[in-house]
This record gives C-alpha cells, sequence and structure tokens, in this order.
C-alpha cells in the first residue's frame, strides 16, 4: 500500500496530523509537547504514513 502524508490542522494552538483515510488523530502537539507517536502505519485503518519532511514542534521526540 502506498504510504501517505498525514493531514495537518491547527487549531488553538494544538496541532494535529490526521490519517489521510480515515481521519483518526495519530498525533497531536501543543505548548512543545507531544501526544501520540508517528506511527509508520495508522492503527486503526492500517494506513501507511510518510512523515518525511514532517518535524514535530516539540522538545522531546521519540
Ligand atoms: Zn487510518
Amino acid at each position: 500500500m502506498k504510504k501517505m502524508k498525514p493531514i495537518i490542522k491547527k487549531m488553538d494552538g494544538i496541532t494535529n496530523y490526521y490519517c489521510p483515510k480515515c481521519k483518526r488523530i495519530i498525533v497531536s502537539t501543543w505548548n512543545l509537547r507531544q501526544s501520540g507517536t508517528k506511527d509508520n502505519y495508522c492503527r486503526e485503518c492500517g494506513q501507511g504514513l510518510d512523515w518525511s519532511g514532517i518535524t514535530l514542534e516539540v522538545y522531546w521526540v521519540d
């Protein structure tokens, strides 16, 4: 399956990274904190995720 870039939406200081297929939130960042991980595949639908070129604005990156 071809990998796809996550959808990125910013609002109210929170940046959400969505699965492009099922729209599930993969990772959220706010105040330089991170919730979730940059998974290579969506845990919900299995869509491959391409994080190349995407840098999370956080202090701690796993
Ligand atoms: Zn998905």
